[in-house]
């Protein structure tokens, strides 16, 4: 059976591998870019190389940034003793977006999730600890999603640091479970900050 030229296919397997694309959306743009343009392609290729080389894990909050620290973390109008916790790097631009947010951010990277392999020390818990130590952080606004992992990470969370006399509160829940910080407007943000309640 003949099939497609291997540059092709060799195409297809690499964008297969990224999320949200299935074999056949990966055929299909594959099959798209051998036929356009040379520029269209030629540009495509450029900015996903700039943006890998350019784009690191900020060493101090893990957020996405192009110099080290991060905007945030070397800002000083921006008040240090106070940190928002989010699960994923894009959540630290949904609540800027907001703008009823000025303290610094830390980037978890995930829930404590036992089921599915995740553990304490697969997160950035650790840096959080030095940043704690080091930082003078008064309090930790936890803005973890209102899910079983968010509520089992939040009371990890609490243990270990309201000890060391850091407050601890969590976001109101005014996130509906499952559809992640991304969608929710400035207003539900804004209250679920306002409203944010200490974990005991
Ligand atoms: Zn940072």
């Amino acid at each position: 059976v003949p099939s497609l030229p291997e540059p092709i296919t060799a195409l297809t397997a690499a964008l297969s591998k990224l999320p949200g694309i299935g074999p056949r959306s990966a055929e299909r743009i594959a099959l798209h870019i051998v036929q356009s343009e040379k520029l269209v392609a030629e540009n495509v290729a450029r900015a996903l190389i700039h943006a890998r080389e350019k784009i690191s894990l900020c060493d101090i909050c893990g957020g996405l940034t192009e110099r080290q620290p991060c905007d945030f973390c070397s800002d000083p109008r921006r008040d240090h003793s106070l940190i928002c916790l989010v699960e994923r790097a894009v959540d630290v631009f949904s609540i800027e977006k907001s703008g009823v947010f000025r303290g610094t951010y830390h980037v978890l990277g995930g829930k404590i999730s036992p089921l599915n392999g995740v553990e304490p020390e697969d997160l950035r818990i650790a840096e959080l600890e030095r940043r704690c130590a080091s930082e003078g952080v008064k309090e930790i606004i936890i803005a973890l999603p209102s899910d079983v992992e968010g509520d089992a990470t939040s009371f990890y969370l609490g243990k270990l640091l309201s000890p060391r006399g850091v407050k601890m509160s969590r976001i109101a829940h005014g996130i509906p479970v499952g559809s992640g910080l991304e969608f929710a407007d400035e207003l539900t943000l804004s209250r679920a900050m306002e409203g944010r309640r200490e974990l005991l």
